[in-house]
């Protein structure tokens, strides 16, 4: 039996990668002895390129595991790896202002398991990912997407990764970078249907030649965006977050010919100096996602008002959060992480962020 309501919620980290090289293995021959290749770094570095190069022809594996049963990730080893250690649920470094706890995410994810339940006769689905996050415990988590504990704990690694690499990086190289994929706004009740590989590869496109660029890495999140004052619809909006070791002139080039302006997005591509800080880096990966609801105002000075659009954030309804999360375990982790010039590896128990030696 395969399907949601068995999704690795009672495996151990290691049953995890079993499980997936199980999948992996049904396309091919008879499956080896999994714990034997569990030790082979070789064998993991060439199964990361595999499993973390998302925009590669190679990912078709796990993503054609995803098509056949939409409502189970794959959960790819080295994120089940990287979750697999209890130090990032706890409350250890790395700390920024206003940093959910451990507890808080607990609570929080007791609550939403409520909401879930709540409106599983609207969301059918939302009674099985309900079922999901009950059974995330130390050391058996659940590894959702849509987890507030496992998404604050996957937020706390790439947080600490980045740092790492930023900390290795010439201050004055690092960029905060947001861009808005307008051309992916999905309608209200289209979400299931919003898939990532496409923005992520059409990223990859854009920024593959620029000069200058060592690394970016990122994470795609959402707003359900009520433009209803500017004449157009509610809709998700989805957008890359991401920090980057490069030189702004090529890299902002680059993004703003691929990204251009509509009456929605005016500013599609934003690009800031980075500090470097935990917080600054936090943003790359959201936990949370909010509706954002744009409005007319006035600005300037009392001599030189002039009118402008502003946006305003609110909380997600229940519902509209019912299907913001449904999204997210779909998509898992490895499908909002974006990350360019750097790879996922295995280093001894732990998982690190590493950057790709570039060919001359
Ligand atoms: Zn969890």
């Amino acid at each position: 039996m395969v399907g949601f309501l068995c999704v690795f919620g009672h495996l151990a980290p290691d049953q995890h990668y079993r499980r997936y090289q199980g999948a992996a293995n049904q396309r091919a021959a008879p499956r080896d002895p999994i714990s034997k290749r569990d030790r082979d770094v070789p064998y993991f570095a060439v199964r990361e390129e595999e499993v973390m190069s998302t925009v590669s022809p190679a990912n078709r594996g796990p993503r054609s595991l995803q098509s056949a049963n939409l409502q189970t990730p794959v959960v790819p080893p080295l994120i089940a790896r990287a979750l697999a250690d209890e130090g990032y649920y706890k409350d250890g470094p790395p700390t920024w202002s206003g940093a959910p706890k451990s507890k808080d995410a607990k609570n929080t994810r007791k609550r939403y398991i409520k909401r879930l339940r709540r409106l599983s006769s609207q969301f059918p689905e939302a009674k099985r990912l309900a079922n999901v996050l009950t059974r995330c415990k130390p050391r058996r988590r659940c590894m959702s997407g849509a987890c507030p504990e496992c998404g604050r704990a996957f937020q706390r690694w790439f947080v600490s990764e980045i740092a790492k690499l930023a900390g290795n990086a010439d201050a004055a190289d690092l960029k905060s970078i947001s861009i808005i994929f307008s051309k992916h706004r999905t309608a209200e009740d289209q979400l299931p249907a919003l898939d990532t590989t496409t923005m992520k590869r059409s990223m990859s496109e854009t920024i593959k030649d620029v000069d200058g660029l060592n690394w970016m890495v990122g994470g795609v999140d959402l707003s359900l965006n009520d433009d209803t004052q500017k004449k157009q619809s509610i809709a998700w909006q989805p957008q890359l977050y991401a920090i980057a070791n490069a030189d702004i002139d090529p890299l902002s080039k680059a993004l703003r010919d691929t990204f251009s302006p509509t009456i929605i997005a005016r500013r599609p591509v934003q690009i800031k100096e980075c500090d470097g800080s935990t917080k600054a880096i936090s943003y790359a990966f959201k936990t949370e996602f909010v509706r954002r609801i744009a409005y007319r105002t006035e600005v300037g000075p009392p001599e030189n008002r002039r009118k402008c659009w502003h946006t305003r954030k609110v909380s997600l309804r229940a519902g509209e959060h019912v299907q913001a999360m449904l999204w997210m375990h779909k998509v898992g982790f490895a499908g909002r992480l974006f990350l360019r010039g750097v790879r996922m590896t295995r280093i001894g128990n732990s998982v690190g962020l590493v950057q790709i030696k570039k060919l001359e």
